[in-house]
């Protein structure tokens, strides 16, 4: 086959878990290419609100090899500090990152290798790691009434900064992480702020940091024990313990629709409001794979660790715990990107 650049293994996505990919790949003598579709390096911390602080200080949050540096007055470091780090990171291992290469779809190659078509040129290669993240697919819940809203709507990955809001009354929808950090931000410079979800907001215990999420992970796969899930859904970061203490983040139940001034709850009562802004999560950016067939019947792409069950070419990496304990955080994808290149050496001898 000619016309193609060949590779062993191609890594799609060149964030946190594409590099500590790199990181581990290199030192396996293995030939391997990251396609990154982003301009910049960073991923999806290049596109955090810019108030977005780490859950952990920068000690707790380093990908493998090299120590993340601590961001100066700053306990936890802000998501420009973190993207700074990434960018260093990739020149620093002399990563092959292609960028800006957008992945469209693989293929059996019918060679026993995977065949990339990309935005620039197709690749063969003879393994493949997805780090693909999920930034790139936001979640909107189907409510009705969405369409008839008046105001404005924003996802999670549309929120940059609080000031633009300002004397706005505003609804956050959603009980994770970045609805009770954009309320949290938004509670000082809003007119006011309506944070709401669909169960009420259980904040994790104080002391719960990215280390401790990681820890209680790994303790679950390795010996059982509570997940995390079992413990609270929020980080209690120091922003959302302040607004929360200066009673600024009280959450309220979900409503039932929207009609064109704002939120309308099951008993009538309404909330004129000028935004709405969905903090309603992701979905793991999977579509380059649909070829492939790794897909159950229920949709979903069973792992065994992070090795797609229908294909062992093929490794998912940094989606969250069903591709290994704390695959998604800085500090966790470490480990399982070295697992993941292990078995990759091991199948390509
Ligand atoms: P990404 O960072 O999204 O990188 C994926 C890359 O793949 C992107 O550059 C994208 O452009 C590229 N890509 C996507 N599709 C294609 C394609 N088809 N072809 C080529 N390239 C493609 N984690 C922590 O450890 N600590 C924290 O404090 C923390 N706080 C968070 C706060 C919020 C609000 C959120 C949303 C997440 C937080 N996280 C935190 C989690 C962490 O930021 C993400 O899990 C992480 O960015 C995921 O890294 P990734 O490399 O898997 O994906």
């Amino acid at each position: 086959m000619s016309g193609f650049r060949r590779t062993q293994v191609l890594v799609i996505g060149g964030g946190q878990a594409g590099l500590a990919a790199g990181y581990h790949l290199r030192r396996t003598g293995l030939d391997f290419a990251i396609l990154d579709a982003a301009q910049a390096p960073g991923g999806a911390w290049q596109h955090y609100w810019d108030t977005l602080r780490l859950f952990s200080p920068a000690a707790y949050s380093s990908l493998p090899g090299r120590p993340m540096p601590a961001q100066p007055g700053h306990d936890a470091p802000d998501a420009a500090h973190v993207a700074a780090y990434l960018a260093e990171y990739e020149k620093r291992y002399e990563l092959p990152v292609h960028r800006p290469v957008q992945v469209r779809t693989v293929v059996d190659a019918g060679d026993g290798g995977l065949l990339a078509t990309t935005d620039d040129g197709t690749w063969h290669a003879r393994a493949l790691i997805s780090a693909t993240g999920s930034w790139t697919r936001p979640f909107l819940p189907a409510v009705p009434g969405r369409e008839v809203f008046g105001g404005r709507q924003l996802h999670t990955t549309g929120y940059r900064d609080a000031t633009e809001f300002a004397g706005q009354r505003v609804v956050v929808v959603g009980g994770g992480n970045s609805g009770a950090q954009i309320a949290a931000d938004l509670a000082g410079h809003a007119a006011e702020v309506r944070w709401v979800t669909r169960r009420p907001a259980r904040l994790l215990p104080d002391e719960i940091d990215g280390r401790a999420l990681f820890e209680i992970a790994t303790r679950r796969v390795n010996d059982g024990g509570p997940r995390i899930s079992d413990l609270g859904d929020i980080v209690a970061t120091a922003p959302v313990r302040a607004a929360r203490v200066a009673g600024l983040l009280a959450d309220h139940h979900m409503f039932d629709h929207l009609d064109a001034d704002g939120p309308v709850w099951t008993a009538g009562e309404r909330w004129p409001c000028g935004t709405v802004i969905w903090c309603t999560g992701f979905r793991p950016a999977l579509g380059p794979l649909a070829g492939l067939g790794l897909r159950d019947a229920d949709g979903r792409i069973p792992t065994d660790g992070t090795r797609a069950g229908a294909d062992p070419r093929v490794h998912l990496l940094g989606y969250g715990d069903w591709t290994g304990p704390a695959s998604a955080t800085l500090i966790g994808v470490g480990r399982t990107a070295r697992a993941a290149v292990t078995e990759l050496a091991e199948l390509l001898g």
